[in-house]
């Protein structure tokens, strides 16, 4: 039997050992980029509408204040800014504690299709002032029961109505549809809007990314919806995907587990 050569054995163990704290580095320096990234795309997001308030202030400052009609123009815009400033720090907040982990998922038994119309009801203002049709169908009335947490699962439902609305022309229509199969419910949200191109389509779900960024700013938005959506539905134990054709529209769709007969006869006891 061949002997072990002591010295060749350390040596293959340092570059081991070596081999893992590179990795190790390569690890923190990605990290550190990505921290450098976040905190740089925060910063510009922030700055939008706090320099569009700053602007319409001064610009009441500058005079506009005289006129009754400007200044409640300017006063209307300076709320909006700060509005859209509001909902962008609540949305990061909340991205930040559920990638830390800092949100727990209240779970309950409910039938998904009192959620949606919960959903509905709550958009219906919005889709509107657009004159955007939104319906909802399931295969029948027979309610569809899961355990998910109500709220959050609804904001879910609600960022990708609201998408499918805000990436839409006048007169579109925005479809909630809901399939079942053996023990799995899918929600699709499926629009007619301008659609997304394919080279987009796997990068919508981070943080911040838009597709064509001065187009779609204009329509509002912290740009954080689906990184919200992405993070809610992981902690379901499920994933998002969407279908896409530009010009034509997109489909939004999750699956959730169905909660069996068994199961729903021990919650009515
Ligand atoms: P935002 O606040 O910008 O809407 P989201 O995270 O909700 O942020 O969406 C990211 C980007 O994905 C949007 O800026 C938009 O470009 C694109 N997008 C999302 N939903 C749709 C949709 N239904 N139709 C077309 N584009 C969409």
């Amino acid at each position: 039997v061949k002997q072990k050569n002591p010295i060749v054995d350390i040596k293959s163990q340092i570059n081991h050992y070596a081999k893992m704290k590179e990795d190790e580095i390569a690890q923190l320096k990605k990290m550190e980029q990505y921290r450098k990234e976040f905190l740089a795309n925060i910063s510009h997001e922030l700055k939008t509408p706090i320099f569009a308030t700053q602007g319409f202030i001064l610009t009441l400052l500058d005079g506009a204040v005289n006129d009754k009609n400007v200044r409640d123009r300017f006063l209307k815009k300076a709320a909006k800014s700060l509005n859209a400033l509001n909902i962008l720090v609540e949305d990061l907040l909340t991205v930040s504690k559920i990638e830390a982990g800092e949100i727990n998922m209240e779970f309950e038994e409910f039938d998904v299709q009192i959620m949606l119309v919960d959903v509905l009801e709550q958009i219906e203002q919005k889709a509107e002032k657009k004159n955007i049709t939104v319906t909802f169908e399931a295969p029948n009335d027979d309610p569809i029961y899961i355990n998910a947490d109500y709220n959050r699962l609804k904001q879910v439902v609600l960022n990708l109505v609201v998408n499918g609305i805000k990436y839409n022309k006048k007169n579109g229509w925005v479809k909630v549809i809901l399939e079942v199969k053996e023990d799995i419910v899918t929600i699709n949200v499926k629009d007619n809007g301008q659609g997304i191109p394919e080279e987009d389509q796997n990068r919508i779900f981070e943080r911040f990314y838009r597709v064509e960024k001065s187009r779609t700013k204009k329509q509002g938005g912290s740009g954080l919806g689906l990184a919200i959506c992405k993070h809610i539905l992981e902690r379901h134990d499920t994933s998002i995907s969407v279908v896409s054709t530009k010009e034509e529209g997109s489909t939004f769709s999750f699956d959730l587990k169905l909660l069996n007969d068994t199961e729903n006869e021990d919650t009515e006891l």
